[in-house]
């Protein structure tokens, strides 16, 4: 006979089966007891015990448990592996309950949902996002619930599109209607909620006011609906969604960010080594934060980007209100997010301490800022006074160190509240009498063993040793608890007392709870403002911190070329440079005018992709408002920024690298504009010689008649340099490296020209390889250098200043150069002809070529 469920089981399965997709965290007791499935995964993912409960049909129930005291982590690890986990607790009082105790989720914690603990990174935004397509256009919504922020864009069908918002806001959860799921990438599967678009509610009006069309508003009630789910709890620190462009900043596809090392490295995805590491220099979260997103997302208005230069130039000019400005700024907290706690109801004591030391450094802050005499500083600073009533009120109220939890006292200043002192006056007296007690019962029973004391079963008492038991007058104490060696005793007037002192500390605590709730509302009022304040303060952060950081490394104001030319004297790359010591990083001049395309040549290492990183890398600098480095600098606007760098990524992808390399080369053909900036690096490395060299041609030759987009082409096929002849706006420049006692000796200096030869060999040298093979490779280049004149095909369609040169017909390029007319290469090509390849296996074939080496 099958056994049924107990009741408790019962109803364990019925509210699972709510919450099929996150862990049900069980409130059993002390614990968040997970049970079956749950259970096996939580076991192996927080590696904690799986015990069994209760059998189930013969077989055992599998079930593992975190205590409810420290659970935080637990969850913050699950959320960290992107795991979503729905809180079931006890809804009634169990002494009250009849059965079992009625339970339910009160909460939901989600990766884009969780408001606070380990899992959440201070220096990066925690975003959420919903998108809703209607068949043209897909609404991308997105908030970030610890810091208030919500915005809202309309974006095109265009894939690339919302792959490049989804990069930018690296959205910690995504919320898709539940028929979306399918349609989504494979790399985002893992964030995926489903929800259903609900009715725009009354209460989110506020908020959604600046949503226009119907797609923006099922985005926003998609994810508001989801977040009230989750949550339960109120949404009043959500700012309104603003709408915004989504081509309003420069277009920076995933490959570039990671190419270009933008936040993170490449290999070991840290901060540092990356530029934001460089430019770090905030001082606050929340100028981190905003600091991240600039580099994220770099501007496309000229004025707008003129202006942070200006506001950065004001911090540069003022070193000392500068100083002065991060100073004070140490003291500002992450308002920010502290500002949503108050509103979602979970900030404390503690925090409301750290609003009151960053509400006290802002007259200051203020005043610094307004003796910039900056008119854009001026037009952002906000009304300090506004904050007040509420600094005073948090200073008055709170002591200096209160405790982290809310509902144990401690936390109000006496004097602040009449009744709180009241009681603790009262305490405070109890204690004292009862202090003196153990005095005066001692004098007055002569036992000096006398003791008075206090535990949590039988409160305070009189103890006396057994052996002196017989002194105590008749009458005088009530018997309460027999030791070994003594007994405890107590008075009607002590428990007077210690009624007294449990009552009004209990008391006390009662109001101060309140009391703290109250506060907690007054904060919550504040949410405005608190959160304009909060902007104000980071955008300056990161604005001084530019002009901190320009004048630590030597950065200058760029300008905008009304021609579109790219004139940069003494350029660095910001990153290199600080990895070297002073001095040792070789700066260098990068000239393009309009149709600016540079090929660059030079051996390996030399530092032709240092030279082009470091162009896209000053562009992206000028866009965000930063000064950049270099001694001079004149650029364009760019609208987007291509690159096609290294491949260190690739190899996980598990595509080929040169089906990648050739995908993002086709998006960059694709995509660019006149405006553009693109980077191509080695292409056509990842194929055959000839093949490279044909696809590398013909690139160019693209990129210069149909795009017209500002392009640096990194290239070891020395054959390209002729291009230069025929394509008007390219030209060759070289890096340079020179031979010094058979060494070779990196310049990295970038110059005018075709690299005069190839280094490879003397790289050969340097790694050791045997003096015949050196010399063997240096007699077979040099019969190569003799027949390589006619290795250039000329376009089909040259550009209307070359003279076409009939004459210069493209020879039919020999796979195998080495028919110098000798005998000996006759009798190999003959015995190559002979060979029939295809019915080889891999193995003669190399046999083969080993045995034609030998006679070569
Ligand atoms: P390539 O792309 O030509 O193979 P890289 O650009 O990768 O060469 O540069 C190789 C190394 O040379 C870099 O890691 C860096 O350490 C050094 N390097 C490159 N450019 C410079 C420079 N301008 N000044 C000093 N060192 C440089």
């Amino acid at each position: 006979m099958p056994e049924t469920d107990t009741p408790m089981m019962k109803q364990y399965k019925d509210i699972k089966a709510a919450y099929p997709d996150a862990f049900l965290f069980y409130r059993l007791g002390d614990f968040y007891e997970m049970f079956f499935d749950d259970a096996e995964l939580a076991a192996r993912e927080l590696e904690i015990t799986l015990t069994k409960r209760g059998q189930k049909n013969e077989n055992d129930i599998p079930m593992c448990g975190v205590p409810y005291h420290s659970a935080e982590g637990y969850i913050a690890t699950l959320i960290e592996k992107g795991y979503k986990i729905a809180i079931c607790e006890q809804v009634e009082d169990p002494a009250k309950a009849k059965g079992v105790v009625k339970r339910e989720v009160v909460r939901m914690i989600t990766p884009g949902t969780i408001m606070e603990g380990r899992a959440l990174d201070e220096t990066e935004n925690n975003f959420l996002v919903a998108m809703v397509p209607n068949g043209t256009e897909t609404a991308f919504v997105k908030a970030d619930l610890t810091t208030g922020e919500a915005a809202a864009a309309l974006l095109s069908d265009d894939v690339g599109e919302w792959q490049r918002e989804m990069t930018t806001a690296h959205p910690k959860e995504i919320i898709v209607p539940e028929e979306q799921e399918g349609g989504m990438a494979d790399i985002y599967r893992g964030m995926i909620s489903t929800g259903s678009v609900p009715e725009l509610k009354p209460e989110w009006e506020e908020l959604t006011s600046a949503l226009e069309s119907r797609t923006l508003r099922d985005g926003a009630a998609l994810l508001l609906g989801y977040v009230e789910l989750t949550q339960q709890r109120s949404l009043g620190h959500l700012q309104p969604f603003t709408v915004y462009e989504p081509n309003r900043t420069m277009q920076l596809d995933l490959h570039s960010r990671r190419n270009l090392e933008l936040t993170e490295t490449m290999m070991g995805k840290t901060k540092d080594g990356s530029l934001l590491g460089v430019l770090d220099h905030t001082v606050t979260a929340m100028g981190g934060r905003k600091l991240r997103r600039w580099i994220e997302e770099p501007l496309l208005s000229r004025p707008a980007i003129e202006e942070r230069y200006g506001m950065v130039a004001s911090f540069a000019e003022n070193f000392f209100a500068r100083e002065d400005l991060r100073e004070h700024l140490r003291d500002v907290y992450d308002i920010e997010r502290l500002a949503g706690k108050a509103v979602y109801g979970n900030i404390n004591a503690r925090e409301l301490v750290q609003l009151r030391r960053t509400l006290q450094a802002v007259p200051a802050i203020a005043d610094l800022l307004s003796g910039m005499n900056n008119p854009a500083i001026n037009e952002r600073l906000v009304d300090v006074s506004a904050f007040q009533e509420l600094e005073e009120l948090l200073d008055r109220s709170l002591v200096d160190d209160p405790p982290f939890g809310v509902q144990e006292g401690g936390m109000f200043r006496s004097g602040f509240h009449e009744e709180l002192d009241q009681y603790r006056e009262a305490g405070q007296n109890g204690k004292q009498w009862i202090a003196e007690l153990e005095q005066k019962e001692r004098a007055e029973t002569g036992i000096k063993s006398l003791k008075v004391g206090y535990n949590r079963v039988f409160g305070y008492y009189i103890e006396i040793t057994r052996a002196n038991t017989y002194l105590i007058p008749d009458g005088r104490y009530e018997r309460k608890q027999t030791l070994t060696n003594a007994e405890r005793y107590i008075t009607p007037e002590l428990k007077e007392k210690e009624d007294l002192i449990l009552g009004s500390a209990d008391r006390a605590v009662q109001l101060e709870y309140e009391l703290f709730l109250d506060l907690r509302e007054r904060v919550a009022g504040y949410v405005r403002p608190l959160q304009e304040l909060a902007d104000l303060l980071s955008e300056m952060d990161v604005l001084q911190n530019f002009a901190h950081v320009s004048e630590r490394l030597g950065y200058v104001r760029p300008a905008f070329s009304a021609d579109k030319t790219l004139a940069v004297r003494n350029g660095r790359h910001p990153v290199v440079e600080t990895m070297l010591t002073a001095g040792e990083f070789v700066s260098n001049d990068t000239h393009m005018d309009e149709h600016g395309m540079l090929l660059i040549t030079g051996p390996n290492m030399a530092g032709k992709s240092t030279v082009m990183r470091q162009v896209a890398l000053i562009a992206i600098m000028a866009q965000i408002g930063c000064f950049v480095p270099a001694e001079e600098a004149e650029l364009p606007l760019f609208d987007r920024i291509f690159t096609r760098i290294g491949a260190a990524d690739d190899l996980t992808s598990g595509q080929s690298t040169f089906m990648v390399e050739m995908k993002e080369t086709q998006q960059a053909l694709l995509n660019a504009s006149a405006d553009s900036l693109i980077l191509l690096d080695e292409i056509g490395r990842g194929t055959s010689t000839y093949d490279g060299m044909a696809l590398a041609q013909a690139i160019m030759e693209y990129i210069h008649e149909q795009v017209g987009a500002k392009t640096l082409f990194s290239t070891h096929y020395h054959e390209l340099t002729v291009m230069e002849d025929h394509l008007p706006a390219l030209r060759n420049v070289h890096v340079r490296a020179v031979e010094e006692d058979g060494e070779i000796i990196f310049l990295h200096r970038v110059e005018p020209g075709r690299a005069d030869r190839s280094y490879g060999i003397y790289v050969a040298k340097l790694a050791g390889l045997p003096p015949q093979v050196i010399e063997r490779s240096e007699t077979i280049l040099k019969s190569f250098e003799q027949q390589k004149t006619a290795a250039y095909a000329a376009p089909e369609e040259p550009a209307p200043e070359t003279t076409v040169r009939e004459a210069e017909e493209p020879e039919q390029l020999a796979l195998f150069s080495i028919d110098d007319g000798s005998a000996r290469a006759k009798e190999i090509m003959s015995e190559l002809k002979r060979t029939d390849v295809l019915r080889m296996s891999p193995m003669d074939a190399i046999e083969k070529l080993y045995e034609l080496q030998q006679y070569a």
